[in-house]
């Protein structure tokens, strides 16, 4: 509201000795912290089931975290039952309510900032500054989404109606910000929702599904629903109760909900193979730090990471350029996410088959800036690899890795670096390095993507400010953008009742 308008909230100042203080303590007591086998909860009660499925910390090969229960087919049942019956309970509280209970959603988040921080780096791997990044921008959805349903300014006769059941499917990559910005969305337009979460990180799902009943969300209005891929996913995700479903994930998953249901209401961001242009009127310091951030920051796995640098040639001939580029890397320290040093940890498993090949086999023409090894003996620790003269087309060029791997495609003119770029299924975000107000002015005009960054990396999209979502393959549903103006709108049907005049 005008009173108190949104605000970014700042992630934790590591660098104030008391701030080093407290995260070292945290460390030390969730390192050898236990679990209880987590429940589903579903009908409104908590419950245990026969499938129980172990939980991994991707630092410490073969630890076992957690255990957690799955739900079967009559447990998919009562969530679709039990969400249907409580939406219109829900739905009737009215806006001022429930916008009361995402801000004490946010109030919540962040008095528990340092549980998630544990939580996450043991069940994803993710090293505490990209941990606490997390909990900000979850706590900036729902403090920006509470405030997102107004309808000033809107002519008399438009009324808004829920979709109803809202399935929400999230990734592991981003294991809290991302089911916290589906689910406060969805629920804020008055649907409820039954989180799926990643199987690879349900315990981070669980607390915030814990988060989400604290602040006064009803258990029958939010549902924790674990289940394995296959029959029971799909029978949740195709039944006519459902009203849309919120994936983050790859552009073949989007396509196969589809196939189950043809008319799916899909909010979707899918893969993506992101790019940064670096201009030979690039500020070269600035350009590296960012590239570097960009291309191994939580080791790559992020949807919006720089997987390619498309450089002018005079610079990427130039010893300063490849020297400066490898030592960053190089320097970057490789590590267990419980170290608090760590800038490059674990990827949440083994490499499969193409991360892998990206890892350790060069395509033709290409050469080593920097050669990837794994580290520690642990499977899922590799330090950084920059592949140099990479060509337009290759396999590299059209390939999504998700890994700590960054490839450099030459090019002769900006005209060139920009039909490279635009030369992809996905479109998600984009870089332009460039001090040339011509240049910059060019790319903005003629670059497909659906976050365009002028010297600044393509990871870390702000909530208000830089709302997030892609282009092409990179999004299939609704388009609105996660953190902006219209996202928690299009969780409504819309219906406009004029006179006849
Ligand atoms: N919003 C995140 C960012 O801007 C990426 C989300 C994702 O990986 O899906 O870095």
């Amino acid at each position: 509201d005008a009173q108190h308008p949104f605000q970014n909230t700042p992630n934790t100042d590591f660098s104030i000795p008391a701030n080093r203080a407290w995260i070292e303590r945290l460390v030390a007591q969730w390192k050898t912290k236990t679990f209880d086998t987590l429940p589903i909860t579903v009908g409104g009660q908590e419950v245990q089931t026969e499938t129980v499925v172990d939980g991994h910390d991707p630092s410490r090969p073969g630890h076992l975290l957690y255990r957690y229960s799955c739900g079967d087919a009559s447990q998919v049942e009562l969530a679709l039952a039990t969400a249907k019956r409580a939406q219109t309970g829900w739905d009737a509280l009215g806006i001022t309510k429930r916008a009361e209970i995402l801000r004490s959603f946010a109030a919540v988040a962040a008095e528990e900032r340092g549980d998630l921080i544990g939580v996450m780096m043991g069940d994803a791997g993710k090293a505490v500054v990209e941990s606490d990044a997390e909990i900000s921008e979850a706590i900036d959805f729902a403090e920006y989404y509470s405030r997102s349903l107004d309808t000033d300014g809107w002519y008399d006769g438009t009324s808004p109606t829920a979709l109803g059941v809202v399935v929400v499917t999230p990734p592991w990559n981003f294991p809290y910000a991302i089911p916290a910005g589906g689910c406060l969305a969805a629920l804020m337009a008055g649907n409820t929702v039954i989180l799926k979460p990643a199987p690879e990180t349900v315990l981070t799902a669980w607390y915030l599904a814990c988060q989400l009943w604290k602040a006064g969300v009803p258990r029958d209005v939010l549902q924790f629903l674990p289940l394995i891929d296959g029959e029971n996913g799909t029978k949740l995700l195709s039944d006519d109760r459902v009203g849309a479903v919120v994936l983050t994930g790859a552009y073949s998953t989007a396509q196969l909900f589809k196939s189950w249901k043809p008319n799916m209401r899909l909010y979707a961001e899918t893969s993506g193979k992101n790019s940064m242009i670096i201009s030979s009127a690039a500020d070269l310091d600035l350009a590296i730090k960012d590239l570097v951030q960009g291309a191994f920051g939580h080791a790559g796995q992020k949807c919006s990471a720089t997987s390619l640098a498309i450089v002018q040639r005079d610079v990427y001939e130039s010893e300063q350029f490849r020297s400066q580029l490898r030592d960053a890397a190089a320097s970057m320290h490789v590590a267990s996410a419980w170290d608090l040093t760590a800038e490059v940890t674990p990827i949440i498993r083994e490499p499969h088959a193409e991360l892998q090949r990206g890892l350790t086999q060069l395509e033709p023409g290409e050469t080593w800036l920097l050669e990837p090894k794994m580290i520690d003996n642990n499977p899922c620790l590799w330090s950084p690899g920059i592949r140099l003269g990479v060509k337009p087309g290759s396999w590299y060029h059209r390939t999504e890795c998700f890994g700590p791997v960054l490839g450099i495609i030459p090019v002769d003119t900006l005209d060139e670096a920009i039909a490279i770029q635009n030369d992809s299924e996905f479109g998600l975000t984009g870089g332009l390095y460039s001090l040339d107000v011509d240049e910059i002015a060019q790319w903005r005009d003629a670059v497909e993507v659906g976050n365009a960054y002028i010297n600044r990396s393509t990871t870390g999209a702000i909530v208000q400010r830089q709302p997030f979502g892609g282009w092409k393959h990179s999004s299939v549903g609704t388009g609105a953008k996660a953190g902006g103006p219209n996202y928690v709108a299009s969780f409504k049907h819309w219906q406009q009742t004029s006179p006849s005049v």
